[in-house]
């Protein structure tokens, strides 16, 4: 039976994989997620048939838990719209770290048979799943506005260096204590962990918490992976490193896409400005979308770069509807994507692969950035600070050196947003008030839908 458990593993691990790499197109990233669900099923039945899962009362508690948590999860992800995906990534995130924290505290108040080897690391699977635990549920309050303000207080690095030192000196004890450290000390040191994860993500707003999220993403992974060597299951081990990887390298992305070094992160500092923000001069100028539509109709080169308003209003259907119209007309029409626009990584590929869009004509920043000012127009869809040409121009900015796509530099600029909103940052955009730019007011929806009416009768 341990033969067959120990099979089931490997084909829930190898499916895990196959699925990481479906997810790298939009193209079959849900034929990925069905795979690796696949491969999570395998390894839960497999569970069952464990030799350490003996007598029928296990199984019922399992199956009670499985329950409620399938239950709760479907439920709520059935509900969950688009826009709000980051903070369930997060609270999803956060329980993960949480339970390989359990799993840990159970393995360490347990003792048995627990080598050197294993005892380190449960205790560092321990402090980092603790960790994304409650760094995870600081972000998931954040994003749903239930923590609305940013805890900031003089010294706060050195309060949070000290905890974490503290925490780590317990965790040297209870790792090299063999089994004679106390419960307390085991406490505290849990409640250390719980306390630094929480300090490290209090201190972070604004735009740069998608890439903390990322990180404790990539965290838990690494918790889940080393409690899956405590407990000698290859399946958790597989599936732990596969996260932890996936997680640290989509965080470089994100930082490197917002220009946030990872030290950054981790010592909560980024995201001020040192001094007061560059004046916005000019004023913004109003765009009729009859006139905007015939803008486009008679241009080469359209340029379309869409953001978080674009998903709001599930404007991508109507879009393409109008690139069509476009090409039809001999224009050439790209799309430009930010890697950090919308609200989680890789929003605006997948919003644009549901309506249809072929990927040949979608940009990344890098690819792009050359063509703005041969552009005869670029339309901008609901987003603000991806296309913020402060990040380039005004060092006292929060969203300094954050590459952004440099709309502005293209000949005529159409915004497409409902008013004066501010983007994820709350900071002015200048862009709005160049010379160059137009503002065509309305639900992004909307206004395509008149684009599309309007070019139709050119
Ligand atoms: P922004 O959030 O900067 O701006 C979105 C704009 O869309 C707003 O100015 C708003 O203006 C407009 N808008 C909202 N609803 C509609 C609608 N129905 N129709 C038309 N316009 C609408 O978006 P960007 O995509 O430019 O930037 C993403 C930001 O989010 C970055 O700061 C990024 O760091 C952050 N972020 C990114 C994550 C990711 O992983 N991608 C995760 C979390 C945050 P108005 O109200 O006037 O309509």
């Amino acid at each position: 039976m341990d033969y067959l458990v120990q099979a089931s593993y490997f084909a829930a691990a190898v499916l895990f994989i196959y699925g990481l790499k479906k997810m790298s197109s939009p193209s079959h990233a849900r034929k990925g997620i069905v795979w690796a669900g696949v491969g999570m099923v395998i390894a839960t039945l497999a569970t069952y048939f464990h030799p350490s899962i003996h007598g029928f009362e296990k199984m019922i508690l399992i199956t009670i838990a499985m329950g409620l948590g399938g239950y709760l999860a479907w439920s709520s992800g059935k509900k969950v719209a688009m826009t709000d995906m980051p903070q369930m990534v997060a609270l999803y995130n956060g329980l993960g770290g949480g339970a390989a924290a359990l799993i840990a505290a159970v393995e360490l108040i347990r003792q048995e048979n627990m080598s050197q080897i294993v005892q380190i690391l449960a205790v560092i699977g321990a402090l980092i799943g603790t960790m994304a635990f409650s760094g995870s549920l600081v972000a998931y309050a954040k994003l749903q506005g239930i923590m609305r303000k940013t805890l900031r207080f003089p010294g706060q690095q050195l309060v949070n260096g000290i905890t974490f030192l503290v925490t780590v000196i317990l965790g040297l004890m209870i790792a090299f204590g063999g089994s004679d450290y106390s419960m307390f000390v085991l406490f505290v040191f849990f409640l250390l962990s719980l306390l630094f994860g929480a300090m490290m993500a209090v201190p972070i707003g604004g735009a740069d918490m998608p890439v903390v999220i990322s990180l404790f993403n990539a965290l838990t992974g690494l918790a889940v992976g080393f409690e899956g060597y405590v407990l000698a299951n290859p399946a958790m081990m597989i599936a732990g490193i596969v996260v932890g990887s996936a997680g640290t390298l989509l965080t470089q992305l994100m930082a490197k896409a917002m220009n946030r070094p990872i030290s950054n992160v981790l010592f909560s500092n980024f995201g001020e400005a040192s001094g007061e923000a560059q004046e916005v001069t000019g004023s913004m100028k109003e765009i009729e979308a009859s006139d905007a539509a015939v803008m486009m109709a008679f241009a080469e080169k359209v340029i379309i770069v869409p953001g978080y308003g674009m998903a709001v209003a599930q404007a991508q259907h109507k879009i393409w509807e109008l690139v069509k119209q476009l090409q039809e007309r001999g224009v050439t029409v790209k799309f430009a994507i930010h890697p950090v626009a919308g609200r989680m990584p890789g929003h605006m590929n997948v919003l644009l692969a549901e309506a249809g869009v072929p990927y040949d004509i979608i940009y990344d920043l890098d690819e792009i950035n050359e063509e703005f000012p041969t552009t005869d127009v670029t339309l901008v869809i609901g987003a603000n600070d991806v296309v913020n040409p402060a990040a380039r121009t005004d060092p006292n900015s929060p969203i300094h050196g954050m590459p952004i796509l440099n709309a502005d530099k293209s000949k005529n600029v159409i915004v497409i947003k409902r008013g004066k909103g501010k983007g994820f940052s709350g900071i002015e955009n200048h862009l709005f008030f160049a010379d160059n730019t137009r503002m065509l007011y309305g639900d992004a929806q909307q206004v395509a839908n008149d684009l599309v009416s309007d070019i139709k009768e050119i």
